[in-house]
């Protein structure tokens, strides 16, 4: 009986679909404006972005002229420093769009996102010249339960602007807790050896993509496990940076 309904079934389809935009219209994923799919004008004008002038290294917000050069004191003394830039603050309407994203799997707003950091890289000559896209990765486990890994589907906007392949270089080989509690400390040692290469890195500039960035630990392992199989240049970008008050 199933079979003999199946094309009864998708031949109404598209009908079926027209029913519920008319019943729920396509709406904006973070608000719930109506006919504003993925993202209405306000949520996307409510962004706090991050504007320059920014730390060299490190991507944070200082005082200034927007053309200052200048690298933070605290990245001046890191052994570890990597160049990191985030399209804006995790806050207000930004934060609720990741977590729209990550935690609602609201996938439509993987477009805007992903367009707000390519503009970034793209206003960011010396970022770093990139013959690829890497995500950070989700344990596979957690990338299972959740059907998606985020850093994966906005790596693939990027890459889509700057006509740059992603490729999937990095593992994580061991399943850290939830670094949401941690202090910087912390993270950096849940953190450590949690990632492994995969493939040949060697001479290759890389840049990094995840959603959001706290401390930087994550994204400096990442960086450290590729330079360590020997890629020559490893840079990262983030949808939101979490910007601590001054
Ligand atoms: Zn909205
Ligand atoms: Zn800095």
């Amino acid at each position: 009986m199933a079979e003999l309904l199946r094309p009864l079934v998708q031949a109404l389809r598209p009908w079926g679909r027209a029913v519920l935009d008319l019943l729920f219209p396509p709406r904006c994923q973070v608000c719930g404006q109506a006919d504003a799919f993925p993202l209405c004008g306000t949520c996307w004008a409510r962004f706090p972005r991050i504007a320059r002038p920014v730390c060299e290294m490190c991507g944070r917000p200082l005082r200034g002229p927007p053309d200052l050069a200048f690298t933070c004191v605290p990245c001046r003394h890191r052994r570890d420093p990597l160049r990191v830039r985030a399209f804006g603050r995790y806050e207000g309407a930004l934060r609720e769009a990741v977590h729209a994203l990550k935690y609602r799997g609201k996938l439509g707003l993987v477009e805007p996102l992903g367009r707000g950091r390519a503009e970034v890289v793209a206003q960011e000559p010396r970022l770093c010249g990139v013959d690829a896209v890497v995500p950070v990765p989700l344990h596979p486990r957690r990338e299972a339960q959740r059907g998606f890994n985020q850093a994966e589907e906005l790596a693939r906007v990027v890459s889509a602007d700057l006509g740059r392949p992603v490729r999937r270089l990095l593992v994580r080989v061991r399943d850290t807790p939830s670094q949401t509690e941690l202090d910087e400390d912390q993270r950096r040692r849940n953190v450590r050896e949690a990632f492994a290469v995969r493939g040949r890195v060697g001479g290759l500039r890389l840049l990094l993509v995840d959603d959001v960035v706290t401390t930087g630990s994550t994204l400096k392992e990442c960086a450290a496990a590729l330079r360590a199989a020997g890629a020559q240049e490893v840079c990262a970008v983030a949808v939101a940076m979490v910007v601590p008050d001054p």
